[in-house]
């Protein structure tokens, strides 16, 4: 009985984790990938807040702290709508890598692959329904 239950650990063991769950060190790359995209983001924002207003010394959250960056919102009704998207998007990435719908696909269920999370952590759906998405997209009319 006990060498099944082994068994049963090292089959769990081998085929990495259960299926769903991204390993935590995954999920570290991941965040950190986050963070760096979100402190740059932030501060080229910053920069075009800054160029568009002309001012010397403008206020812009320092991009490594986190806590006025979200209480600042005048900082973010500033900035240009389509940054302000995929700052926000980051954020509430950041906020749910620890859970476990992290890297599934919204349309299939499956898991997006590493290689793609790495390159856009944002995704929210693997390579193959978004390459069908865009198919669709192209294919009607008006667009
Ligand atoms: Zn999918």
């Amino acid at each position: 009985m006990i060498s099944i239950v082994l068994n049963f650990f090292t089959a769990q063991a081998l085929s990495g984790y259960t299926k769903c769950v991204m390993k935590s060190e995954n999920k570290d790359i991941l965040r950190a990938l986050l963070t760096k995209q979100l402190e740059e983001l932030i501060s080229e924002a910053g920069k075009t807040v800054h160029g568009m207003s002309g001012a010397k010394e403008e206020h812009f959250p320092d991009p490594t702290d986190r806590a006025s960056l979200e209480t600042d919102r005048n900082f973010l009704l500033r900035v240009k709508d389509r940054e302000r998207k995929l700052i926000l998007k980051i954020q509430e990435t950041l906020a749910k890598v620890d859970d476990e719908e992290y890297g599934i696909c919204d349309f299939c269920g499956e898991e997006i692959s590493l290689e793609r999370l790495k390159v856009r952590p944002v995704a929210t759906s693997c390579i193959a329904c978004k390459t069908e998405e865009e198919e669709n997209e192209k294919a009607r009319p008006g667009l």
